[in-house]
């Protein structure tokens, strides 16, 4: 509760005062965090707008909300009304929070410009550490399970249930929101109210879906460039790769390698990661399942940090803004590539990573070869 409260304050304080400001040859300009949204909606870019202003203030806000929602009721003893639903969205609106994404795609973009320009960092640049540092401390400190318990009890495992053999034989499910074992044939957890599914439907078809979107996307997101920048009435384009080039030439090779592992090596390696899984999932062995989920983790857990060139974007458009004397102007692969990171990030969520414990399927050519191995011994005892 303490967390939550102090880390809604310090967003409202790091919307509420100066971002951060630049100025060179004496021309200037100061900007709000807001305006890091707001000012791409002028450059015909409204989707990655929405993009931006969502992760960075609106859903960590609705979240801190619902925590606040949540422990108030708690601390009474009495949960307020609608306390499972909103418990339930948490966990789905975690993944999205991107506060910290932020902050790294701030730190690349003044690192960027600090040669080029006096940079001045605001109040409000602070004060969305602060929330950054907070907001995480918070999703950490929330025990699921214990909120689970306080919330709706702790219900037994169904009747008849035998441990020894999977849930899916005894047609049994864990949830997936708040893990109790439930049997299947209620549709929704007891304890939570979420559907349940023995695996998710269509998972591999809808994983395969996005991971092609994805893949699509990925060409204009870097055929395209991602920004244009114009420097003494000369405008210079340049895509993501052609971006990391130009750091490298500047000598600034930290945030060189930051922006290609952020921006290349793991939406590439996410994509291939999950395509990988999908189609090894109905050849799977015991020895290998365990490397698979571990993959299968890594994969859920790095896809947002890819965000942070889209944030860089969003920060330099809106901060240099000096005319012909020095100005940066959004490129169409801003979109592709935001497009890239929610679709793979939707991709890994599709993907069940239950089948990767099922036993094999068995092979056509297998079930062939059975048959009269099958009938030659019945004969034989025949
Ligand atoms: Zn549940």
């Amino acid at each position: 509760m303490a967390l939550a409260l102090s880390s809604l304050i310090a967003l409202m304080l790091a919307v509420s005062f100066p971002f951060v400001s630049f100025s060179v040859g004496g021309i200037g300009n100061r900007i709000e965090l807001s305006q890091t949204a707001t000012t791409l909606i002028g450059f015909d870019q409204p989707l990655v707008a929405i993009a931006v202003i969502l992760t960075i203030v609106v859903l960590p806000a609705v979240y801190l909300l619902g925590v606040i929602w949540l422990q108030t009721g708690l601390m009474r003893n009495d949960p307020l009304p609608k306390s499972r639903a909103i418990a339930r969205s948490l966990s789905h609106l975690h993944p999205w929070m991107m506060a910290d994404v932020f902050i790294i795609g701030a730190l690349v973009s003044l690192i960027k410009v600090a040669g080029m320009a006096e940079i001045e960092l605001g109040i409000s640049f602070w004060a969305f550490c602060l929330f950054a540092l907070l907001l995480l401390f918070t999703t950490q400190s929330l025990d699921a399970d214990w909120m689970w318990f306080s919330l709706a009890g702790e219900p037994l495992a169904p009747k008849g249930s035998r441990t020894g053999e999977t849930a899916a034989s005894q047609g049994l499910a864990g949830c997936a929101t708040c893990g109790l074992v439930n049997r299947l044939d209620h549709g929704q957890c007891r304890r939570c109210g979420e559907r349940l599914h023995p695996r998710l439907p269509h998972s591999l078809q809808r994983t395969w879906a996005l991971l092609a979107t994805a893949t699509l996307l990925y060409v204009p997101a870097n055929l395209y460039p991602i920004m244009t920048t114009t420097s003494l009435g000369q405008s210079t384009p340049s895509t993501i790769v052609g971006g990391v080039v130009e750091l490298i030439q500047m000598g600034s090779w930290p945030i060189a390698v930051v922006i290609f592992v952020a921006s290349v090596i793991v939406p590439v390696g996410k994509l291939v990661a999950l395509a990988w899984l999908c189609l090894v999932v109905n050849r799977s062995d015991e020895l290998n399942a365990l490397t698979r989920t571990r993959l299968y983790r890594l994969t859920e857990f790095i896809g947002r940090w890819s965000m942070v060139d889209v944030f860089v974007v969003a920060i330099l458009v809106a901060l240099i803004r000096a005319g012909a004397l020095m100005s940066i102007t959004p490129g169409p692969a801003a979109l592709a590539f935001g497009g890239v990171v929610i679709t793979t990030m939707l991709a890994a969520m599709t993907f069940d990573p239950r089948l990767i414990w099922d036993p094999p399927l068995p092979k056509p050519q297998r079930r062939d070869n059975g048959r009269p191995h099958e009938t030659a011994r019945q004969g034989a005892h025949g």
